[in-house]
């Protein structure tokens, strides 16, 4: 094998794994954004079980109210009954008074619904605590694990980097421009071996001219295809 291939593929091989990394960290912000997103939605389930409660309390508040109200206008009509001596007015206040009985039991049916209501709810309203609360606590932890990843990787990649210079060294400036902007273009496989004279890089098959090329091994032979450059099996 060429030395200058064989010096070009322990650098791909290197690059390769900064790159790997590179992708790796560069998924994180993703990843954590999704966290994120689950903790807020759960917080979001949470609130909504609990707005829901205190609509309730709300509401019975309003009708306790109104059925005060009830009972004080019923009082006045009754006072106002002891009162009269007119039969008409003493039976337009007895109807009054019916009326406003049938309205608190309305109230009164109404506010049985709500209780029933809030005593289904109390259950999922704490069960949406306990499983926020577990699932925060959770996703918390992954974050954490997510930022103590980044800077593993982070320090990794430093280090790779650091030692690339050297085994860099000796190959032509040109020859590494060319590795270079191939490494980029073709997602990090600028060397690729010929196999049964295919390309693994294209996977097209290459000329005899090319085959004999890369089995001569004299001088760099790219695949006429993609550009690569292709070397025989190690
Ligand atoms: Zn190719």
């Amino acid at each position: 094998m060429l030395p200058e291939v064989e010096k070009l593929l322990t650098l791909q091989e290197r690059d390769q794994r900064i790159r790997a990394f590179e992708l790796e960290l560069n998924a994180i912000p993703d990843e954590r954004r999704f966290k994120e997103r689950q903790i807020a939605d759960s917080a979001t389930r949470l609130e909504a079980a609990k707005t829901r409660m205190k609509g309730i309390e709300v509401e019975r508040n309003k009708l306790q109210v109104e059925a005060q109200a009830k009972r004080d206008s019923i009082a006045k009509y009754k006072t106002q009954q002891f009162q009269t001596r007119k039969n008409e007015e003493f039976a337009a206040l007895g109807h009054e008074i019916a009326t406003a009985e049938k309205a608190i039991v309305a109230i009164e049916d109404r506010e049985l619904e709500l209780m029933e209501e809030a005593e289904g709810l109390r259950p999922v309203v704490a069960e949406a605590e306990r499983a926020h609360t577990e699932e925060r606590a959770k996703l918390e932890a992954q974050i954490a694990e997510l930022g103590r990843k980044a800077e593993t990787i982070q320090a990794r990649v430093a280090e790779l980097i650091a030692s690339r210079p050297a085994l860099a060294e000796g190959l032509d400036e040109d020859l590494l421009d060319q590795y270079t902007r191939l490494f980029k273009s073709k997602n990090g496989s600028a060397l690729v071996e010929l196999d049964h004279d295919v390309c693994t890089g294209c996977h097209m098959k290459v000329t005899t001219q090319t085959s004999v090329a890369v089995k001569g091994d004299k001088a760099l032979v790219h695949c006429p295809n993609c550009g690569r450059i292709l070397h025989l099996p190690a």
